[in-house]
């Protein structure tokens, strides 16, 4: 039987052809985090979906760095921050957070408006940091992250990305994208292919892309790899590599401690409550707490 590769993330290639691919699905780290709120599920699933298509960027990383997804909207939700860090092993942790206005109630709103969707990916020493800002097409961060990638890399992307709850409740989120890649003519294959029959090729792997149902990506019972064959199975296709997306967060007393020493006394004074500060995580929603008499010693 072939492993459902639930919490993983596949990188696979069309055989024969200069298509390349990611399919990833979630389960764990997306519960973990969606837990910690109470919004309506509508809401909640953006920041499913901005998770999975985190991991699946990140995942892509060749270095140890941290791939950073930022949206600023004026809709419903106002900011969204999700996070990959990986060792460059392609495995890694992901985790995010948003925020919202203190009325979500009224209906018309869009849940992402107009705005814009930023991406950092931060490789430390081994790269530099790359910056990338798209507009939040229309809400939509399928839109956006397909912009996003044809501005950064160039290279036309078809993306699907779902999230949804399960009939046990839990919940689910699953991403696939496609890039075809640029032409390499040192490739004999290639010789073989016309640009034509590429184009071809393209399009009909867009099409496959866009017939998966939710009901496939989110089903937990069907492995990846098995999904991957459905959709390819005519022209073959090849699965690289299997990585693994852990739960997590990377909050600490020090980084903390770091952060408050920025602040004078009389500020300290100010957020303090019974000579205790308590510095909560934005992604994780740890209460951090720290004594007063000792920051400012
Ligand atoms: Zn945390």
């Amino acid at each position: 039987m072939t492993p459902l590769y639930t919490d993983h993330c596949l990188s696979f290639q069309i055989d024969g052809q200069d298509i390349k691919g990611r399919i990833i699905r979630l389960d764990m780290p997306l519960n973990k985090i969606l837990a910690h709120y109470d919004h309506p599920d509508d809401v909640k699933r953006e920041l499913g979906k901005a998770m999975v298509l985190t991991a699946m960027l990140g995942s892509m990383m060749k270095f140890d760095g941290i791939l950073t997804l930022q949206i600023s909207s004026d809709g419903i939700i106002k900011t969204l921050i999700s996070d990959f860090a990986t060792d460059g092993s392609g495995s890694g942790v992901v985790r995010g957070y948003y925020r919202t206005d203190d009325d979500i109630k009224s209906p018309e709103m869009s849940i992402l408006g107009q705005g814009q969707l930023m991406i950092t990916m931060d490789q430390g020493q081994y790269m530099d940091r790359y910056q990338g800002i798209v507009k939040l097409e229309g809400g939509s961060l399928k839109k956006s992250a397909e912009e996003y990638f044809y501005a950064s890399e160039q290279l036309p992307t078809k993306l699907m990305i779902s999230c949804d709850k399960q009939r046990d409740g839990s919940w689910c989120a699953a991403a696939i994208m496609i890039q075809h890649l640029a032409r390499n003519t040192t490739d004999e294959k290639d010789s073989e292919t016309t640009e034509d029959q590429q184009q071809d090729q393209w399009n009909h792997a867009s099409i496959m892309l866009s017939s998966i149902k939710n009901e496939e990506l989110l089903n937990k019972e069907l492995s990846l790899q098995d999904l991957l064959f459905r959709l390819y199975h005519e022209s073959g296709v090849r699965v690289f590599s299997a990585t693994e997306i852990m739960v997590g967060c990377r909050c600490s007393e020090d980084k903390l401690r770091t952060v408050l020493a920025n602040f004078d006394t009389e500020e300290l004074k100010d957020i303090a409550k019974d000579g205790i500060i308590t510095m909560t995580c934005d992604f994780c929603k740890t209460d951090h707490k720290f004594e007063l008499k000792k920051l400012i010693n």
